[in-house]
């Protein structure tokens, strides 16, 4: 995750929730990292809160429940590593694959105050198919919005084991959760560039009034109009955060105008509130412990340079460099 602000639930639903649980099946071994470099790609003209929003997203990820026992946490411009297998890897890139991909595009319009028609915004896909394949992943819990870019990584990995006749990284699958693209308060994707997001570490009074500016089913215009809950984005929240039988009664009532959106609009935020609780309780522990977390962070940061530097060595015998 790029370190561009505070976390969102888009982030928490698409990624974050996902890391949690595969972190506590035991079944994996997981890899999660601030992606600092990343972050540049767009932020290149203003630097000086990427430290800081390092930092905070990591209080973010462990109060989410991230354990650094559990799975390595690190940060990408730590280990070194990552930037020469970048550099080899956009040596087999072919440049049509990077022109046609659809984020690519898609940023350009959208943040079309910024300068996007850089070397590095264009490659920073291949320097993510760098960030997988480096731990030889085979799995990679993301959003829906990444999946472009987890087929890109699966060509350049296919790429590199086909041209340097020897198969060193795995061809990696995406892991979605049930939630891949969730939406914001103005009906968008939710997404910290567009101003939409409700955040991990939203609160009280805010947290409410983002709840009530939600966009809901356009067609109702009046509390005595009939809703359409399948088009409403409150309604999939509720689906998240409400327990089923509630959720099946406001689909009833949604219907039958029995109950206004102001009302369903209460009703989530005080889900949504008692569901971040435990949440703001450990970020508000971890904002007091800075120095503890950057502990952490540095011995994650040397399990994963370990790693890395194996692969490495590989990754040269391979291309015979
Ligand atoms: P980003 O903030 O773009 O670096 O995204 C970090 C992770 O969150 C990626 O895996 C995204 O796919 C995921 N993500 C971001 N926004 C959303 C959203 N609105 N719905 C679901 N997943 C999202």
């Amino acid at each position: 995750m790029r370190p561009t602000g505070r976390l969102h639930l888009g982030n928490l639903h698409g990624a974050l929730g996902n890391w949690v649980e595969l972190q506590n099946s035991g079944s994996y071994d997981c890899f999660y990292f601030v992606a600092d470099w990343h972050a540049i790609t767009s932020e290149y003209a203003s630097t000086e809160d990427i430290r800081q929003n390092s930092l905070n997203m990591v209080i973010d990820w462990l109060a989410a429940g991230l354990d650094p026992d559990k799975s390595t946490l690190f940060v990408q411009s730590a280990v070194k590593e990552h930037a020469e297998l970048f550099l080899l890897l956009s040596m087999i890139t072919p440049l049509a694959w990077l022109t046609r991909n659809p984020t690519y595009k898609e940023m350009q319009t959208e943040l079309s105050t910024k300068d996007l028609s850089t070397f590095g915004f264009l490659g920073y896909p291949v320097l993510q198919a760098a960030d997988i394949i480096m731990y030889k992943a085979y799995g990679v819990p993301v959003g829906v919005d990444q999946l472009p870019h987890i087929e890109l990584t699966r060509e350049i990995a296919r790429r590199f084991n086909y041209l340097y006749q020897k198969d060193v990284f795995p061809v990696p699958e995406p892991l979605l959760t049930s939630v891949p693209k969730l939406l914001g308060i103005d009906g968008r994707k939710m997404s910290k560039s567009y101003d939409n997001a409700v955040y991990l570490s939203d609160r009280g009074k805010e947290l409410r009034q983002k709840i009530a500016s939600m966009f809901t089913d356009p067609q109702r215009m009046r509390k005595k109009d009939p809703g359409n809950p399948e088009i409403c984005n409150v309604f999939t929240f509720h689906g998240l955060y409400s327990p089923a039988p509630a959720v099946a009664e406001i689909n009833r009532e949604c219907r039958v105008a029995g109950i206004g959106c102001t009302d369903c609009k209460k009703m989530l935020a005080a889900r949504v509130e008692e569901a971040l609780a435990p949440v703001h309780e450990r970020m508000d522990y971890y904002q007091r412990n800075g120095k503890e977390i950057e502990e952490r962070i540095r011995k994650g940061n040397d399990e994963a340079a370990e790693i890395a530097r194996r692969t490495m060595a590989e990754v040269r015998e391979a291309v015979k460099i």
